[in-house]
């Protein structure tokens, strides 16, 4: 347990820009100590903000006003492979890297990879339905959780979903699956296995510019070639990774694909010939395959490390995540670099392409005046552009304290009113990470919207003095 202010403040935060502020910590090392700990908060009538590494991007573990906060990542106990079921039982806190090795040596892997795979725990990977470069093939978290156990915020422990194939009644499991602690604590988790690919080649193709490879990606999807991943990075990203981990992109290149293909040898190779072919038709000005698996992990150790190196550009940064139908990515990107231009601000561009999901990045120093501001406002535009493109306001970060406001642009009144009726047949007293997901105002059969404007200026204003850093 911790209440000193220092450990206090660290938890009063995730990855995002977004800080609250936090009464009481705890750090159970299984589901009885969790049990336990949500039994006193229920007893006393504390809210209750469970918690993973803290890698989220929406402020989904961002605790706000007299609330306890439950972190798991003391739960790192792979509990039970099982390779001939393709399955394994977890505890929450196991890193999802760590999850990888330790399949691994049995053939088989976890699926979804986030790029925070070292840092991010199995349970906020469940909690925001995580996704990754490698979820283009074989789709975000959702799909490789079988079953799992759940802390509900009256103390009581329940099942949900199952190891075999086919459960009875509603999937509650795909319900908390991507529900950001609102439903209750994740305290075991079964995930299934996906075999390793026999054959894996690993593609770095150079554009131009980034909306040539965005076409290029485009095109792929369009003519049937399926690949595993299909990540595209602007040159400002290429450069930054180049100076941080010397991953070998071409500096001078507009932009960077990264494309994975992988199954059997002829397939493979078959595809590699393909992606030539459709790359070079869209102005592909080069194409290398990795030789060996050292020149591949050093083109992974680039994309995954991205984020990081923009450090070298400023201080402090806010990471988009929103999507858009594949064969509009050229024109949101020309939109995302003229919004940013149009608010005097550097955006650096590395994303899911094959996924048409778009991580527009903002780096500034927030010690200027004003910038905040102009970074919150072109989000918001990008936001609305993603939507009126057909696009949705997340595509794997969650919607957390960030986005919730802005779910009118997505859903009606109705549809938020039957989605707060499901978390309160949950948590009837709303304590299990209030404030988050839902805007304020969205009542179960009784749906008033407080702060409708979808304007997040707005939204930040209203949330609660030092909520925004
Ligand atoms: C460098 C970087 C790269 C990233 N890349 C990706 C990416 O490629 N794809 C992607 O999807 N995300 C990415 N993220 C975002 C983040 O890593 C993911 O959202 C991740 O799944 C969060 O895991 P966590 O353990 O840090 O959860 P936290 O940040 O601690 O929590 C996230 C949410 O999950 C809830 N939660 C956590 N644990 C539990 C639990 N046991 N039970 C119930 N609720 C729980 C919290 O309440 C919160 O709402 C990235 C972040 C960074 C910093």
């Amino acid at each position: 347990m911790a209440a000193d202010p220092l450990t206090l403040g660290l938890y009063a935060r995730d990855a995002s820009i977004i800080e609250g502020g936090c009464a009481l910590v705890v750090l159970p090392s299984s589901a009885d100590e969790v049990q336990a700990c949500v039994q006193v908060a229920a007893r006393e009538g504390l809210a209750i903000v469970p918690r993973g590494s803290g890698t989220g991007l929406a402020g989904g573990a961002v605790p706000l006003g007299d609330a306890l906060v439950i972190v798991t990542s003391r739960m790192t106990r792979v509990l039970d492979v099982r390779p001939e079921d393709r399955l394994a039982w977890v505890e929450p806190g196991v890193l999802n890297q760590d999850l990888a090795d330790a399949v691994r040596p049995h053939g088989f892997t976890f699926a979804p990879d986030p790029s925070s795979q070292q840092a991010s725990t199995v349970g906020g990977n469940v909690a925001t339905n995580a996704g990754g470069p490698h979820c283009l093939l074989h789709g975000v978290t959702s799909g490789h959780v079988l079953a799992l156990d759940l802390v509900l915020a009256d103390g009581a422990r329940v099942r949900l979903g199952s190891e075999g194939p086919l459960a009875p009644g509603y999937d509650l499991r795909g319900v908390v699956v991507g529900s950001e602690g609102t439903l209750g604590i994740v305290t075991a988790v079964c995930v299934r296995l996906t075999p390793l690919a026999p054959v894996v080649s690993t593609c770095l193709l150079a554009f131009p510019d980034p909306l040539a490879a965005a076409r290029c990606v485009a095109a792929c999807i369009a003519q049937g070639l399926v690949a595993a991943a299909m990540e595209c990075m602007d040159q400002a990203s290429v450069r930054a990774v180049e100076q941080y981990v010397h991953a070998g992109y071409p500096e001078d290149a507009g932009a960077v694909l990264l494309v994975e293909l992988e199954g059997l040898a002829a397939g493979v190779a078959h595809a590699v010939a393909e992606l030539g072919t459709i790359a070079g038709a869209h102005g592909a000005t080069s194409m290398r395959v990795a030789a060996d698996e050292e020149e591949r992990g050093q083109l992974w150790k680039g994309r995954k490390h991205a984020l990081g190196a923009v450090a070298l550009y400023a201080p402090h940064y806010y990471l988009h995540d929103c999507v858009v139908p594949r064969t509009r990515l050229p024109e949101l990107l020309a939109d995302v670099y003229r919004i940013a231009a149009e608010h005097r601000l550097l955006v650096v561009n590395m994303f899911h392409a094959g996924d048409g999901n778009l991580h527009p990045l903002f780096v500034f120093d927030r010690g200027e005046e004003g910038v905040l501001e102009r970074v919150l406002t072109a989000s918001q535009e990008i936001l609305e552009r993603c939507v009126a493109a057909g696009g949705v306001v997340s595509g794997e970060h969650g919607i957390g304290l960030e986005k919730r406001d802005f779910l009118p642009l997505l859903f009606s009144a109705a549809d938020l009113g039957a989605q707060a009726c499901v978390r309160q047949a949950f948590d009837p007293d709303g304590r299990m990470n209030p404030h988050k997901v839902l805007p304020a105002g969205a009542r179960c059969g009784d749906f008033a919207m407080a702060r409708g404007d979808g304007d997040l200026a707005a939204a930040v204003r209203s949330l609660p003095a030092g909520t925004w850093i």
